[in-house]
């Protein structure tokens, strides 16, 4: 997995969550001030990602490596970062990925374990399951999957079109 490491600032909340679930290290705040994210982004090395023009200004000013992103889209977006900071894209893996609401590493988990965390209807269709011990939320391989899967297919061909 790649070693970069991204904060987004408050725009980017879908960004940031997709960034998540294909395995960067991303942290998202929507209520923090620009000064604490440069901050952060300064203490933590983490790639400063926003579509604000004078908050990129700032970040430069303070040395902090940053992405001006123009908020078109999370696949444009995406393929924007990528190229920038030229990261072969990963195939999206549930073993790889990150907990979409808080950054925190995804353990894969016996069923049965987490049988008092999710809907009986989920419980008796899905096998595997993958727990976030931070916020203890429960996710599997359901529907959503294919969705991921085409975004990760529309990612990858964008980095391939070099026209
Ligand atoms: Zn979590």
């Amino acid at each position: 997995m790649s070693s970069v490491c991204f904060i987004a600032d408050g725009m980017l909340g879908s960004l940031a969550r997709k960034l998540r679930i294909f395995g960067f290290d991303t942290l998202y705040y929507n209520d923090v001030e620009d000064f604490k994210l440069i901050e952060i982004g300064e203490q933590q090395e983490r790639i400063l990602l926003t579509c604000d023009k004078i908050l990129i200004q700032r970040a430069m000013n303070a040395g902090i490596s940053s992405v001006l992103l123009d908020g078109s889209g999370d696949v444009d977006d995406m393929i924007h970062i990528l190229r920038n900071y030229k990261i072969n894209f990963v195939e999206f893996l549930p073993e790889n990925s990150r907990c979409p609401i808080c950054n925190n590493i995804l353990d894969r988990c016996d069923k049965n374990s987490i049988n008092k965390l999710i809907p009986e209807k989920i419980f008796n269709i899905h096998e595997r399951f993958y727990l976030c011990k931070q916020c203890n939320k429960v996710y599997w391989e359901g529907s959503h999957l294919k969705k991921l899967r085409e975004f990760g297919l529309f990612v990858k061909r964008g980095l391939n079109d070099t026209s």
